[in-house]
């Protein structure tokens, strides 16, 4: 039957006859045919519209141009009850792409631009998502059918024009896509100004920094510039470093603590259930004892004790009811192993995160299974920063301070990552503390991964020295921090090197190298100086 009646409609269609709501700027005229409106007022703001696109060249700006100068955009409601009556209001930029996209106002009928499909959720049809086909898979074209604002080859460009304009999105393939990985939290986060949602925007070579932006109101009215930005990296860190923090044992703990806590009082109200139980069987037993002992001369006695006993009955059959209900209510019962087992998943869950071969696209993942919403706000005093709120799926929220940085301070090396690398700066070569950053998920103020020459670079700005390239310390082979070379150990110790190797390779001595080809470095302290001295001591060793 459904399939009939969408045949009957596209013959109908096919002849040009089949009626839908008519795009504003035409109305249907006695005789059913599509004209342009006679209001010319109407007519004159859709030639302006097409006409500004052409010299502005984005829907943005047309949209822009109509709420500047403040002029009014019609719009003829083709709904039940409102049908064909006009309303003037502000333009907006989903009507202005509408009317650039709508092929109507070429003159040609159209027919099946878009399809629509049920969506199938948990058995039941949900909603019905509507999808534009492509020009090619429109079932019905007649050119000239009615009278045009613009032409079909200037309509084509237009499409063309607007397709170009797309801003980047991740969404989708433009060419301008971004490396998928930075702003983790698109998708979460609300602006705490005005509640609209904020989305991310890409900057620098091939989009490698992101800021969150909140520019809704900009698409609605006009309005110049946007509510705010942010820069995305300090918040992006703050919330994961936050987030991850909540995996730790100490927290856990408390929340399986917490957890055991609900058992034992789902324990204590079982054994109110069963006393209950007890003293209403008790009472059903009772009763049937007295009625059974009645002579059965005293009929009048047992009418009553048998409608007695039948009364307990009845009470115990409900009461046996609400105990089989109350039971179905599931209870989370942990055994050991699996306390331990969400113990060790919770361990784990840092170390996924800040694995290499971790995507930032898996991160976002990881985060939006937890995280609902990320509400941010920036604050002016005390400090320069961004107040972050974060609505947890459980309904819990959070609150945190993140640094915003000044436009110049977005470029500068985090302070953590300095100490980081004067830290790291001990035995490493500058391609390990390279990986080592990297495999921490940090993020230099280019907003890149760090590279062996970036820390070269901020090693030399910072003055950050290795101690072991140090010139004095390569020729003396005694660094300040206790590192000896080979051959300055077996001087002190007075022995061959070899010896120093066969302790190295035996473990007796903590040993590194720089790069895998290079000098060994021997840890001594002085505890192991006096081990090593007890060794000699003990076991004579030829000198060489
Ligand atoms: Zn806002």
């Amino acid at each position: 039957m459904r399939l009939r009646l969408q045949g009957a409609k596209i013959n109908k269609a096919k002849k040009g006859e089949l009626r839908c709501s008519p795009p504003t700027g035409y109305v249907y005229d006695s005789e059913g045919k599509l004209v342009l409106d006679p209001d010319e007022g109407v007519v004159a703001a859709i030639e302006l519209a097409f006409q500004k696109f052409r010299e502005l060249r984005t829907a943005f700006k047309v949209m822009r141009y109509f709420c500047v100068n403040q002029i009014p955009f019609p719009r003829r409601r083709w709904r039940p009850g409102d049908i064909g009556t006009l309303h003037w209001g502000p333009a907006n930029l989903s009507r202005i792409t509408a009317l650039l996209h709508n092929p109507t106002y070429t003159g040609t009928y159209v027919y099946g631009r878009r399809r629509s499909f049920n969506v199938i959720e948990a058995g039941q049809i949900k909603k019905v998502k509507i999808q534009q086909l492509p020009q090619e898979e429109w079932k019905v074209i007649i050119h000239n059918a009615h009278e045009a604002y613009i032409s079909w080859p200037e309509y084509l460009s237009n499409c063309e024009r607007l397709r170009h304009n797309c801003p980047i999105s991740l969404s989708d393939g433009c060419p301008g896509t971004p490396r998928e990985g930075f702003a983790l939290l698109q998708g979460l986060v609300i602006c705490g100004k005005c509640g609209r949602r904020m989305s991310p925007r890409y900057h620098g070579t091939g989009g490698c920094r992101a800021a969150y932006e909140c520019t809704q109101a900009r698409k609605q009215d006009g309005s110049v510039g946007a509510c705010w930005s942010v820069a995305g990296a300090a918040i992006d860190t703050a919330v994961s470093v936050h987030v991850l923090s909540a995996f730790t044992d100490e927290q856990l703990d408390i929340s399986l603590a917490v957890l055991s806590e609900l058992e034992n009082i789902a324990d204590e109200a079982d054994k109110t259930w069963q006393l209950r139980l007890e003293r209403v069987r008790y009472e059903a037993e009772r009763a049937f004892r007295q009625y059974d002992a009645t002579e059965p001369e005293n009929r009048l006695v047992a009418r009553t004790l048998e409608r007695r006993w039948n009364e307990k009955l009845q009470i115990l059959a409900e009461l046996e009811e609400a105990y089989q209900k109350a039971r179905q209510v599931q209870r989370l019962e942990l055994t050991a192993v699996q306390r331990q087992q969400i113990l060790q998943l919770a361990n784990d869950i840092p170390t996924l995160w800040h694995a290499s071969t971790t995507t930032n696209l898996e991160r976002k993942e990881i985060l939006g299974l937890l995280v609902k919403q990320v509400a941010i706000t920036p604050i002016d005093a005390p400090s320069r920063s961004t107040r972050v709120q974060i609505l947890w799926h459980t309904g819990v929220t959070s609150e945190l301070i993140a640094t915003r940085p000044t436009n110049a301070e977005k470029f500068r090396t985090p302070n953590g990552v300095i100490q980081l690398i004067e830290e790291l700066a001990v035995g490493r070569t500058d391609s390990e503390i390279a990986h080592e950053l990297n495999r921490r998920g940090l993020v230099g103020g280019s907003g890149r991964a760090f590279t062996k020459k970036g820390v070269a670079w901020i090693r030399w700005k910072f003055g950050i020295e290795k101690p072991l390239s140090n010139p004095q310390v390569a020729h003396l082979g005694v660094s300040p921090e206790g590192y000896y070379s080979t051959s300055a150990l077996a001087l002190k110790l007075g022995v061959g090197i070899h010896t120093v190797y066969y302790w190295r390779d035996k473990g007796i001595i903590q040993a590194f190298q720089e790069t895998p080809r290079s000098p060994w470095w021997y840890i001594v302290t002085p505890e192991v100086l006096e081990t090593l001295r007890e060794k000699i001591r003990r076991v004579p060793v030829k000198s060489e």
